[in-house]
């Protein structure tokens, strides 16, 4: 895909929503942390409905570890993986008071020695919370810059490491949210909306619907 067909992509995904976040319900820097470790393989929604019982009695590391292991598990149980995913904050919780000071991190290296972070929640993490322009390859991500070809790759971190080269500066800070809601709603896995799609006449994904 050319460079242009790029530009009018993110310009035409940047017009109909200019200022995109992510789904999940956070208010600070921990919240989004903790929402994001619970959303590996869950709905944003079912993370959200969790969130909104465990936040009013634990959203720093030090009332986290004040409710234990078992007492988080009884907000999370409906998510799926809740056993590891209660065992990693704990442990998170427990490093963040004792090498950060009982805040997140804002470095790639600290976010990805925690437990249960892997790339892509430091990716999130760095670009969510702290507003740096990092691109997080999530399944939505890799299948529509696969499908399209604004930048296809046989992996997460091949399709992350061309977006960052290719997508222009002045859209690299939302990309991330543009191309996640876009797989989402949108270019979807089974039976991609194409006619409704915004950027159809654009995409070079040769088994597009007709419109
Ligand atoms: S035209 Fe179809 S395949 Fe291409 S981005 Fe839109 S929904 Fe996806």
């Amino acid at each position: 895909m050319n460079s242009e067909k790029r530009h009018l992509i993110f310009t035409r995904l940047r017009d109909a929503n200019p200022a995109p976040t992510t789904e999940l319900v956070y208010r600070t820097p921990f919240e989004l942390l903790v929402a994001v470790v619970l959303s590996a393989q869950a709905t944003d929604i079912s993370v959200n409905r969790a969130t909104a019982t465990l936040f009013p009695v634990a959203n720093t590391p030090a009332t986290m570890l004040a409710l234990g292991e078992e007492g988080l598990k009884a907000h999370i149980r409906t998510i799926g993986l809740f056993n590891s995913k209660a065992r990693n904050l704990i442990k998170t919780c427990t490093i963040l008071l004792a090498e950060h000071g009982g805040e997140v991190p804002r470095d790639r290296a600290s976010l990805e020695a925690l437990p249960g972070v892997g790339r892509k929640t430091a990716n999130v993490i760095l670009n969510t919370a702290f507003g740096e322009p990092t691109i997080a390859v999530d399944t939505h991500i890799f299948r529509v810059a696969n499908r399209t070809g604004i930048a296809p790759g046989k992996t997460p971190l091949a399709v992350e490491q061309r977006l960052l080269r290719h997508v222009p500066k002045a859209f690299r800070q939302h990309a991330h949210h543009w191309l996640i809601l876009h797989g989402r709603y949108i270019c979807i896995a089974r039976k991609p909306r194409c006619p409704q799609c915004q950027i159809a006449d654009l995409c070079e994904f040769p088994d597009k619907a007709p419109a």
